[in-house]
């Protein structure tokens, strides 16, 4: 894959209008008296770097983003406007166009819509990695009608993660989890022939628990990834999972804790603690570290021990961490060890596609671009 186009390599900026693709998709809540107030800013400020070294190189700067799913309809509930009361605060000066989906062409990529979202622009820059996975009209449609580059987001999100894959830093341990074991196998069958250990864990590790012919009582399942669960199995790769849990009871009160065979009716919702001591040690030993999806169900604090465990050993642990997935990274801000991690990626499903395919549509579109050669 060769290299990106990044901002350094746009020509002179003074008077320039350039248009900045943003991930700005940030949770919003509505209080009492009606006001929308944004919950996290975190995607907003992480791209005060590349919107201010555009204002500071005389560029006008006006970021275009998504916001929610209003399915191609105007929403007044959706609209940008507390980000963008948010953004003026982080960058004075910068511009935002109104959410890109309340109108069909952005998700269906229609040629109208990208000619008319850059229409009196210069330049683009793409510094949404979180979008990039999608052939969006904002994400992959401005290359082809005006130089672009990759913002400083984009840019480092796509080194961190090239790095895990092409040499990182072993032993290499993996860390899945979260609910949606078919989403992720791709990127579980892509890790496990790249790191040392893949440890599988929260609600996705019973299916593969049931592979090997446990029974999992009321756990999460996913009949239709069993086969490939084993696959993976009886494969090279060394793959570690939970050897007891914390389970949920048919009566949706009482808690028990069993070992590979949970009884019928009850919902594993932890790793137990045998497990999360076992993972930590893994851990522990480790160079490098990915962790993506949460080992139970975290938001309950029943269900949360194992998942502070295993945050807790990544975090202290001595090798390069690297966390992705939404509420991967919300676990590790709610338990305050966000500096203890060495990167947090923004990216989601774009972090998962990037790791097991090796690149996406919005960086191909970039690469792609036929005003490539106009750029420095
Ligand atoms: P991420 O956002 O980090 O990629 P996911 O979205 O894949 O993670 O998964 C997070 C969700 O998985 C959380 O809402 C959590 O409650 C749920 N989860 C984790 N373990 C279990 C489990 N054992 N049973 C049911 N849900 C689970
Ligand atoms: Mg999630």
């Amino acid at each position: 894959m060769t290299t990106l186009p990044v901002l350094e390599d746009l020509p002179p900026l003074a008077g320039k209008r350039v248009l900045v693709r943003c991930d700005f998709n940030a949770p919003i809540r509505t209080t009492a008296d009606g006001t929308r107030v944004i919950e996290d800013d975190f995607r907003l400020v992480e791209s005060v770097p590349t919107l201010s070294w555009l204002v500071e190189n005389g560029a006008t700067v006006v970021v275009c983003t998504h916001l929610g799913r209003p399915n191609g309809a105007v929403d007044p509930g959706l609209s940008v406007a507390p980000i963008e009361e948010r953004l003026r605060e982080l960058v004075p000066g910068v511009e935002i166009m109104e959410n890109l989906r309340f109108d069909a062409g952005e998700e269906s990529n229609d040629e109208a819509f990208v000619d008319r979202i850059v229409d009196g622009f210069d330049f683009y820059v793409n510094d949404g990695f979180a979008v990039s996975h999608r052939a969006h009209a904002s994400v992959v449609g401005p290359p082809k009608r005006l130089p672009s580059v990759a913002g400083r987001v984009l840019a480092h999100e796509v080194e961190v993660l090239s790095g895990l894959m092409t040499e990182p830093a072993r032993p290499f341990v993996a860390v899945v989890g979260g609910a949606k074991v078919a989403d992720k196998l791709g990127i579980v069958r892509s890790l496990s022939s790249k790191v040392d250990t893949l440890i599988v864990g929260g609600g996705m590790a019973f299916t593969f628990l049931a592979a090997q012919g446990h029974a999992v009582g009321a756990s999460l399942l996913d009949p239709s990834s069993i086969d490939a669960c084993a696959a993976l199995l009886a494969g090279p790769a060394h793959i570690v999972l939970p050897s007891d849990c914390v389970a949920l009871g048919p009566d949706k009160v009482t808690v028990a804790s069993f070992g590979l065979e949970i009884p019928d009716g009850y919902a594993a919702l932890d790793i137990g603690p045998e497990s999360a001591a076992r993972f930590a040690s893994i851990i522990a030993s480790a160079k490098t570290v990915l962790w993506n999806g949460p080992m139970g169900v975290f938001e309950d604090a029943r269900f949360a021990k194992g998942t502070e465990t295993v945050a807790r050993a990544i975090a202290d642990g001595p090798g390069f961490s690297v966390v992705g997935g939404g509420d991967s990274v919300s676990a590790i801000n709610h338990l305050g060890l966000q500096s203890q991690i060495d990167y947090m990626s923004t990216g989601g499903g774009a972090s998962l596609e990037f790791l097991e395919n090796g690149d996406l549509p919005g960086l191909a579109a970039l690469r792609d671009s036929p005003f490539r050669e106009a750029l420095g």
